[in-house]
């Protein structure tokens, strides 16, 4: 007789009926367990969420006042009609989880978006040992590298000061809640003004609140800002393409920050001059020891190079699944 799986997907998403929970369902339903706020892994409307807690305040701001969000520290237990649940540092941006699933002595992890890579706006990755290991493979193939994040911010440093140096302004485009943060963080206040838009400035606030370090930003629409405009680096989500709202103060150079950047042909596909590869998530080289350190028989793998990362992990011994959601898309071809 065949056992029903402790995790199976259906038609809301990942779901364990004996817990009576979905894990970062794509539609509302009655108990969702969230491992962090980006809009792929978060949707408004279920009747309760359960989330890590260093990242309540941004799933709050994400789902609205009125969601009903469980904030669980790291680590710590619940009791989910018989199945115990936890969660644990996933490294991508401030509070983001794997959750930790186990009934009966099986364990599953669910490893939501991830990093291995150092990163001060958020708690570092933690190996969980598990039983079946859900990983996404978002950069999955072995043409992905990141060199160290102090190598990637000197690159864009230099791209600031050079700027300066021609009297332009610099637009660096990075999605809103977590790039945006980990930029602000890293980058060298002393060389000129850091401004962000509105939108990066609400969540880059909630990181303020929840302790963590970010320097000084500004407003560029603002009037104090004209002045200092030329020296100025200027964070601005991709979707808002608020450059042209922007134009009246003079000069500007344009580049993305995206792990997608390492591809030579993505900086011209986003209409911007440069791109420097700084992602959140792992990298080839981080998925593969992130794997091996869960010590799982069984790995099933989503969102990204499902089929190129399932072949490199069955060349190596393991016992590897495609996990295709409707969410998965397509990433680009890799020419090499
Ligand atoms: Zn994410």
């Amino acid at each position: 007789m065949s056992r029903e799986p402790l995790l199976r997907l259906t038609t809301a998403g990942l779901y364990c009926s004996r817990g009576g929970f979905h894990i970062d369902p794509w539609s509302p339903v009655a108990r969702a367990v969230i491992t962090h706020a980006h809009g792929d892994h978060a949707v408004k409307s279920s009747r309760t969420y359960l989330t890590a807690a260093p990242g309540k305040m941004i799933l709050q701001h994400r789902m609205g006042p009125r969601a009903q969000i469980q904030g669980l520290a790291f680590g710590q237990e619940v009791d989910l009609d018989g199945v115990r649940v936890s969660l644990h540092p996933a490294g991508h941006i401030l509070g983001s989880a794997q959750v930790r699933v186990e009934h009966k002595g099986e364990v599953w992890v669910v490893s939501g978006d991830y990093k291995v890579a150092p990163d001060v706006t958020c708690d570092v990755f933690e190996p969980v040992k598990c039983d079946t290991f859900i990983t996404e493979s978002t950069f999955g193939h072995e043409h992905y590298h990141w060199d160290h994040q102090s190598v990637t911010f000197a690159t864009i440093h230099d791209w600031w000061q050079q700027n300066q140096s021609r009297g332009q302004a610099s637009i660096l485009y990075a999605y809103s809640l977590g790039k945006a943060q980990r930029l602000t963080a890293g980058l060298d206040a002393s060389i000129g003004p850091i401004m962000v838009h509105p939108s990066v400035e609400q969540i880059s606030q909630l990181y303020r609140e929840a302790g963590i370090a970010l320097p000084h930003t500004r407003d560029p629409n603002s009037d104090a800002a004209r002045a200092d405009w030329s020296r100025s680096l200027i964070i601005m989500p991709p979707a808002a393409r608020w450059e042209q709202g922007l134009t009246f103060h003079g000069h500007y150079a344009t580049a993305f920050v995206s792990g997608w950047m390492v591809l030579p042909d993505q900086a011209t596909k986003r209409g911007v001059e440069r791109g420097f590869p700084l992602s959140d998530h792992a990298d080839y080289s981080e998925l593969l020891s992130a794997v091996a350190a869960t010590q799982a028989q069984r790995i099933l793998v989503t969102h990204g190079y499902i089929s190129e990362f399932v072949a490199t992990l069955k060349s190596r011994g393991y016992d590897a699944t495609p996990h295709s959601t409707p969410r998965c898309k397509r990433p680009p071809a890799v020419i090499v």
